[in-house]
Formats: structure tokens, sequence, C-alpha cells
């Protein structure tokens, strides 16, 4: 009888372990998605033709953002 409680109590405590763990873990997961999301919707405009696109397509050179390579050079010249 002194057993099963025990096999009990352990099972409580395992389950509780890891229901904590794995509530902890998706949180940090949630957060991390959305601070990604945050970063995706971050748009910026090309300074050429002042169309906008996200952030990590766009190219960066002198604090202005292109939306590609050709209009980074147009810009230039
Ligand atoms: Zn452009």
């Amino acid at each position: 009888m002194r057993l099963l409680l025990f096999c009990i109590l352990f099972i409580l405590v395992y389950l509780s372990t890891k229901n904590y763990l794995s509530s902890t873990s998706d949180r940090q997961k949630k957060r991390n998605q959305e601070k990604k999301k945050h970063s995706e919707h971050t748009m910026v405009r090309c300074a050429y033709c002042h169309v906008f696109l996200p952030e990590q397509e766009a190219i960066k050179a002198n604090d202005h953002y292109f939306c590609s390579k050709l209009h980074q050079d147009s810009m230039k010249n």
C-alpha cells in the first residue's frame, strides 16, 4: 500500500515537473516567434522607386534601403 502511494506521488511530481518545463519552453518559443514576426514585418522603402519591402529583403547602403542591387547602383549615378 505504501509503495502504491509512493508511485502515485512520484507520477504526480513527474507530471507537474514535465508540464511546468514544457509550459516555460512554450512561452519562450512564443516569445521568440513574436520577435521573429516583428522583424519580418518591419517594412522599409526603396530610396529609388519608393516601393515597400521587408527589411531583410532590402539592401541597406548609407542609411538608405533599396529593393534591388540595380536600384542601389542607379542611385549612385
Ligand atoms: Zn527600388
